[in-house]
């Protein structure tokens, strides 16, 4: 097997820790011109022990940034038109700037639907259909966080994405299609990959830039991977595993994401940074 250095880390935790210290800056700001700090409305569905700990952790970050937070709590039995009520209402509310849903939902509830309840200008996750378009067209708006948080991890680390081929294994609405079009809007050369895939090791290998968003253990190792290239773990699975097999990657890889502290911290950090711009726009207050 050829064999390359060990692979740079791409660390996130100190990328984001800058951009929340910007973000909370400007929250500050925000509420001394306004009087009004940037506010983010939670809301879960149920009481998944996963999906309760990452709404826990997004408010606690809030509070720290000087954002509030708003929280709906919802039960596991609220219908598609209980959810989208409760969302339509914090969509209008002038009170609240930012809106995340948590998911997953429930099989019960039709979970486009009830994103499509998100206003756009308070769309800080990048969930609605609105807010993918106009990513798509490299237009003004929000993106979906975590493929917002790779892309500013690649710029942090002098990655390029113009003329390479990247790969995407994923393509689920909020990570693998988001993350392969914002590559594209970087002129890189994308390929998705799927479950229906065929010779998927074939492909990943080609790949310059390979984005992991699989949902599976260490689903790709060290013998998938091109020397050289740059690894980004989207994946988060139980026990803190990505969906590399980290040890055997970074034999391989130029670059390498850990998981955790690679991703995961600039998926926060891209959605405070976010919520205080909605707040900012909703506001009327320049950019600052
Ligand atoms: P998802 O909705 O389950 O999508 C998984 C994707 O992987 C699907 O497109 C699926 O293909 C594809 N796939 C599944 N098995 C495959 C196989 N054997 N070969 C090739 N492709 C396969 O998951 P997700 O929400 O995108 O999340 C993916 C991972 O990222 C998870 O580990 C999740 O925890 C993590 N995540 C992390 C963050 C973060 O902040 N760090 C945020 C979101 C998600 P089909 O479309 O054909 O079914």
């Amino acid at each position: 097997m050829a064999r390359t250095r060990t692979a740079r880390l791409m660390d996130g935790t100190g990328p984001a820790s800058r951009i929340i210290a910007t973000s909370s800056a400007t929250a500050a700001e925000i509420h001394r011109h306004t009087g009004t700090a940037p506010c983010l409305a939670t809301v879960l569905v149920g009481e998944n022990p996963a999906s309760v700990t990452y709404v826990r952790m997004k408010r606690a970050r809030c509070e720290r940034a000087a954002i509030r937070s708003r929280h709906v709590s919802l039960p596991a039995s609220v219908g598609t038109n209980g959810l989208i009520e409760r969302i339509t209402e914090l969509s209008d509310d002038p009170g609240v700037h930012g809106i995340l849903l948590q998911h997953p939902v429930g099989p019960h509830i039709d979970e486009r639907a009830a994103f499509e309840a998100i206003a756009p200008d308070k769309d800080v996750d990048g969930v609605t259909t609105h807010s993918f378009a106009a990513m798509s067209f490299g237009l003004p708006g929000f993106v979906s966080c975590t493929p917002g948080g790779i892309m500013r991890l690649l710029e942090e680390y002098g990655v390029d994405p113009a003329g390479k081929h990247a790969v995407v294994v994923g393509r689920s609405p909020i990570l693998g299609k988001p993350v392969g079009m914002l590559l594209l809007g970087r002129n890189a050369t994308v390929t998705y990959c799927h479950s229906r895939t065929a010779g998927l090791a074939g492909i990943v290998r080609q790949a310059d830039i390979l984005v992991a968003a699989v949902g599976r253990p260490r689903f790709l190792t060290g013998a998938d991977i091109k020397p050289g290239a740059v690894v980004i773990d989207a994946g988060y699975n139980p026990g803190n595993v990505g969906d590399v097999d980290f040890e055997s990657a970074r034999d391989r890889a130029g670059l390498i994401t850990p998981v955790p502290g690679g991703v995961g911290p600039m998926t926060i950090a891209v959605l405070l940074a976010q919520t205080v711009e909605a707040a900012a726009r909703r506001l009327g207050v320049p950019r600052l």
